[in-house]
């Protein structure tokens, strides 16, 4: 098993790639914290993972609250003593709205959850892994992060800035053991059209599958064996830079 022993957090782990994240890290042997707006749901891929004999714990967190970040560190450390492996996964959409019709409120509510959310995870596990000079960062960013994007401004900007964090986040703590790596996934099967707060203008469920240069959609699962190999130590000498797992999108 890959991360035996370990404790990580997955944040926005109550469905889609957090969840087949979660459930690959639980059964290679780490103890898995589901955290997630939806803590029912959270709840549901922890006893999931328990019928399948791993350990998990659920914890209700809005990633875009700093007193919901501190209290997630805090029930992690309690329940299992450290934290090894962080995983930023929750993101939201943004409704594909171009710049000119933007409004600050669409903007500031996808950067909260997207950009601002990584950084007050990285900024509380920061001191547990400079303690023990190890520590492991995933986050997921997206193929909008590395191109123009065919999402909106708000969210093509805020992924572009969770690459930049990760760089630089990667480059300062190298020397503490510290590793800090993103995966810019293409279009990936999930949920997270249930995100948007205003019609899909591709009339789909799935919100990126309508984006006819993708070309293919991703499953969850296939983003979870990515994240797999940052957070193990078959990635060892891998840090502050991005995979793509988009079946060739970004080669565009
Ligand atoms: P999803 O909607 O299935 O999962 C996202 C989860 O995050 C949900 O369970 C949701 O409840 C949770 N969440 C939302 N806001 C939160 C908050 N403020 N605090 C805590 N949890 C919150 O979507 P997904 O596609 O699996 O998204 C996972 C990540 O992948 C996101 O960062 C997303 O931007 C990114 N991504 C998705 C795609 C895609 O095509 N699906 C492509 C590239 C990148």
């Amino acid at each position: 098993m890959r991360l035996s022993g370990q404790v990580a957090v997955v944040t926005g782990a109550a469905s889609g790639m957090g969840k087949a994240i979660a459930e690959l890290y639980a059964a290679e042997g780490a103890k898995v914290v589901v955290s997630d707006l939806r803590i029912e749901a959270a709840q549901a891929v922890v006893d999931g993972i328990e019928a399948k004999g791993g350990t998990a714990l659920a914890v209700a967190a809005n990633v875009a609250k700093e007193e919901d970040v501190q209290q997630l560190i805090d029930a992690t450390v309690e329940k299992f003593g450290t934290i090894d492996i962080l995983v930023n996964n929750a993101g939201i959409m943004d409704n594909f709205v171009p710049a000119g019709d933007l409004t600050d409120e669409l903007w500031d509510r996808v950067f909260a959850v997207n950009t601002t959310g990584p950084m007050r995870t990285t900024r509380k596990v920061l001191p547990l892994f400079l303690e023990k000079q190890a520590g492991v960062i995933v986050n997921i960013a997206s193929a909008g992060g590395l191109h123009g994007s065919r999402a909106g401004a708000a969210y093509t900007a805020s992924k572009h800035a969770v690459v930049g964090f990760t760089k630089n986040v990667g480059f300062q703590y190298a020397k503490q053991g510290i590793r800090c790596n993103a995966i810019a996934p293409g279009g990936v099967a999930t949920n997270i059209a249930a995100s948007l707060t205003a019609p899909n203008p591709f009339g789909a469920e799935r919100a990126m599958a309508g984006m006819s240069i993708n070309p293919r959609t991703g499953e969850p699962e296939e983003i979870a064996k990515v994240a797999l190999f940052l957070a193990s130590s078959e990635s060892s000498f891998v840090n502050g830079t991005v995979i793509a797992a988009d079946a060739g999108w970004t080669a565009y």
